[in-house]
């Protein structure tokens, strides 16, 4: 089993924190198979609150949040997002990679993050929150009424590293 850690890198404009709304935001992800080294084309979700078993039904609580098996090797890989791995982007990380959540890996481990829909913005001093903020392009704007100042996420940037045990 392997970990591994999405990192991610913005600039944020009047924002305090950037988070997912986890457990229920579904990670999109690219995936390469660590047995075939085969690399998914498709995107794949992967959400802490579903579990899948071996045939793919969902709600089993003894299965993974991410079962595939590869279409070259035939092998079953799953992915589980290690409980209370999620953390909050806040305005003291921007401008630097920081892990926001952990996957723990069989066989199967992510190489490509699209962000999508489905972020929470707090902004700074106390201003507005923002619910299911759409980052699918990289950048994403509004605008404070309680503050009465503009709010961004800027340059959004993601990569997966493998974590130590
Ligand atoms: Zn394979």
């Amino acid at each position: 089993m392997v970990r591994v850690g999405l990192q991610i890198s913005a600039t944020l404009e009047n924002i305090d924190k950037l988070e997912t709304s986890h457990p229920d935001y579904p990670f999109f992800v690219k995936l390469t198979c660590t047995n075939c080294g085969d690399k998914s084309d498709k995107w794949h979700d992967i959400t802490e609150s579903e579990r899948v078993d071996r045939t793919g039904q969902t709600r089993n609580a003894a299965g993974s949040n991410f079962v595939m098996k590869c279409k070259m090797c035939g092998r079953e890989n799953s992915i589980d997002i290690v409980e209370k791995s999620n953390v909050a982007y806040t305005a003291d990380d921007a401008g630097h990679f920081k892990t926001i959540v952990v996957f723990d890996c069989r066989g199967v481990e992510p190489v490509e993050f699209s962000p999508r829909a489905g972020w929470r913005v707090s902004s700074s001093e106390n201003g507005q929150s923002f619910e299911d903020v759409d980052l699918s392009d990289d950048d994403w704007v509004d605008y404070d009424q309680k503050n009465n100042n503009s709010v961004g996420v800027y340059e959004f940037a993601s990569k997966f590293i493998k974590l130590k045990k």
